[in-house]
């Protein structure tokens, strides 16, 4: 790039996709929110303001290393080929694995999923996506027939109804916050309501805090469609003419009971529960934001559902200010869904539910050989590292063994793994410390491709500066690793347009109007074109060939009788519940400043000074308890692990449950990370770890 221009990209960060300007001198890179780009229209947080300070090299991975030792990108690519083929001739298929990232580019993710599932034969590939929004996904899939997300970002603002239940807007998606308050300050009529069982900083806007007993959200939901119903304030009209399977739906929902009932179980008061419930049944336009406190839960798909049913029984969905919002956590967790980066799914949105949707992604790749069946989700492929029945695996651009539950069985499962390459920027992370193998991979500012948003908007990433050292991009890196173990006909890439141009073509092949996912008007990009690809929202083909910003105007749904279905949500509290031993429960979450485990945010010291080390945050009566002090230093002990962290006594906290972030990791200290502590249970649908709800006790140390 000529140092004149200006670059525009895509903040590497949150789901929220904010577009950044580079401008590029002789000797600085000045980053400014992109006043053009419709998903923060120049605004930018914290994180993304920060980034021009972690462009430089310090900490990076600059050339490949095997058990340490400098070697040549050849002699690793075939090392790594080698190792692979020769586990899987020994052991099948079956025996090796990719765990891979939100944090990769379309481009990326595609070359991977391509390579594991169409030419190596198994779909042992699943990401860490697997931690932010698969019950999402299997909730939009039950209820639309497609994984799509029916509203626009300017659906939240035009709302006189905002409902955010399980997501500290506020911190994790700051540009959505900034833009709702801004609505809300405009519009001082919208409504916005917090269900949280903590007071976080998003109640700063709140008209009304809802602080759920943690887990409750289900009964919560149904008990609202209860009351609708019992309000007649159902649009019957809608849902005979777009919804089925309501009758059971309604009928769980009935013995949610009353609001007493409902209040008791959410240990809500009566009147709060009242107001919402009296709210929701009166205002049309209303928007309900769902994240990772429903999620990330042995019952998030159900939860899930629970909100999807009372859009759906009131009518509000595909409409302008309405409809159920579930905002991702990383940049590119939709993009990496659209190309089938879950080991349940395939490509262009299809899965391995039927033998025509195999043959069909089989056909467009000619990958004979494709995998027919579903791989191992984040957990079970970890336990089965653990036992020895994956024996290679190859971590791509994230760092397990700090985010993953059980996180040192994860590490321990490493450690014993026959082969682990790992793919990363960073020279040192928890995960890469347990590599045989580094590949180094260009970071954010050096790589082109393209991600797309939690309001399916592409965007693209764009390289404005020099790779570091050696390090490559990971569409590269894959494609030569695929060329030598044989597949050099399938993988025949030089740059990341060619990769997007066919994962458009298959979204539109064969897809007469009955995938969701569709991009088929940008298969045919040329090189340039691709380099000026403005942002837009998927659907994108020729009946839409400038983008769709709202799905489901028309009131048909993606599934067989195009009719959306409501689910029947049988409400259950978390797995396992507090007990003499382990009395109060943990949550964990994001804090405003940092980013996942701090591999690039912890390189800024003003993002550092938000919160200078691991905390875990206690109401003032459970510190009284258990004899905490605030400022002490306080040991967390589950029946998985134990971790040291700061008391900070605060009432924001519900009785009973604690708070710890999940960024912090052995770089800082030992006994740093709180996934240690975290069960290793997960959705029986999604299979998203329950991250929300582990109980937990808390001495000073
Ligand atoms: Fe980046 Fe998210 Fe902040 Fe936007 S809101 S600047 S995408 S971290």
């Amino acid at each position: 790039m000529n140092a004149a221009q200006v670059a525009r990209s895509t903040c590497p960060y949150c789901g929220v996709g904010c577009g950044v300007t580079a401008n590029v001198s002789a000797d600085a890179v000045t980053l400014a929110g992109d006043i053009t780009h419709p998903a923060n229209f120049g605004r930018l947080c914290s994180k993304g303001a920060a980034l021009a300070d972690t462009l430089d090299h310090e900490g990076r991975l600059l050339y490949p290393l095997a058990n340490g030792v400098r070697i040549s990108w050849d002699e690793a690519l075939d090392r790594v080929a080698h190792g692979f083929e020769k586990i899987i001739a020994e052991h099948g298929t079956d025996a090796v694995a990719f765990y891979v990232s939100g944090q990769l580019l379309t481009e990326d993710y595609y070359v991977a999923n391509k390579l594991m599932k169409g030419f190596i034969g198994s779909a042992n590939i699943d990401t860490n996506s697997r931690l932010c929004m698969s019950s999402a996904v299997a909730a939009q899939k039950r209820a639309f027939g497609a994984d799509a997300v029916p509203v626009c970002y300017e659906d939240v603002e035009m709302a006189d109804l905002v409902v955010l239940a399980g997501s500290n807007y506020a911190w994790a998606h700051p540009v959505l916050y900034q833009r709702l308050a801004a609505a809300k300050k405009a519009r001082p009529e919208m409504r916005v309501v917090v269900i949280d069982p903590r007071r976080t900083a998003t109640c700063d806007i709140a008209d009304l805090h809802l602080a759920i007993a943690p887990g409750a959200d289900a009964f919560l939901f149904n008990g609202l469609l209860h009351h609708l119903r019992r309000e007649d304030a159902i649009d019957l009209g809608y849902v005979e003419a777009h919804v089925e399977s309501f009758a059971g739906a309604f009928e769980a929902a009935r013995a949610a009971g009353s609001i007493p009932k409902v209040a008791q179980v959410c240990g809500l008061a009566e009147s709060d529960l009242s107001e919402f419930f009296r709210l929701f049944a009166k205002t049309e336009r209303t928007v309900t934001v769902f994240s990772q406190g429903i999620n990330q839960s042995s019952s998030g798909v159900d939860k899930g559902n629970a909100i999807i049913n009372v859009h759906l029984a009131t009518g509000r969905v595909g409409k302008a200010g309405m409809g159920p919002f579930s905002v991702t956590g990383q940049p590119n967790a939709m993009g990496g869904r659209e190309v089938g980066g879950l080991a349940n799914q395939l490509a262009a949105h299809l899965d391995f539910s039927d033998a025509a949707s195999i043959d069909l992604v089989g056909r467009f790749w000619k990958a004979a050989g494709i995998a027919r069946k579903p791989g191992l989700k984040a957990v079970e492929m970890f336990h089965a590292i653990a036992s020895g029945k994956i024996k290679a695996v190859w971590i791509m651009g994230t760092n397990p063994v700090v985010s993953m539950p059980d996180a040192d069985s994860v590490r321990a499962a490493l450690m014993d793994c026959e082969l682990v390459v790992v793919s990363d920027c960073m020279r040192h992370t928890d995960t890469t410390a347990c590599a045989d193998i580094l590949l180094p991979a260009t970071g954010w500012g050096e790589k082109d491709g393209t991600v797309t948003n939690s309001e399916r908007r592409i965007s693209r990433q764009r390289a404005f500066m020099p790779a570091a050292g050696e390090a490559r991009p990971d569409w590269w890196i894959i494609t030569q690793i695929a060329q030598r173990m044989g597949f050099a006909e399938a993988f025949p890439y030089t740059q990341p347009a060619q990769i997007f141009r066919e994962h458009a073509r298959l979204s539109g092949f064969e897809n007469a109007g009955t995938r969701a996912f569709d991009i088929s008007a940008l298969a045919d990009l040329g090189d340039a074109d691709y380099d000026a690809l403005q942002p837009v929202q998927w659907p994108v083909n020729s009946q839409a060939p400038q983008g769709t910003q709202r799905l489901f105007v028309d009131g048909r749904f993606y599934t067989p009788s195009g009719k959306a279905r409501m689910t029947t949500v049988s409400p259950h509290l978390p797995a396992v519940a507090v007990d003499d031993n382990f009395p109060l429960v943990l949550n964990t979450g994001r804090i405003r400043d940092q980013w996942h485990t701090m591999t690039r945010t912890g390189k800024v010291p003003r993002l550092n000074a938000h919160q200078i080390e691991p905390f875990v945050q206690v109401q003032a009566s459970d510190a009284q308890l258990c004899r905490l002090q605030d400022g002490a230093l306080a040991r967390l002990t589950s029946r998985d692990g134990t971790m040291l962290a700061r008391v900070q006594v605060s009432d924001d906290q519900r009785p009973g449950s604690v708070f710890v972030p999940m960024h912090w990791n052995d770089g800082f200290a030992k006994l740093a990370r709180v996934d240690a502590l975290v069960a290793p249970i997960t959705d029986p649908i999604s299979g998203q770890p329950e991250s929300k709800h582990t109980p937990v006790r808390v001495e000073t140390y």
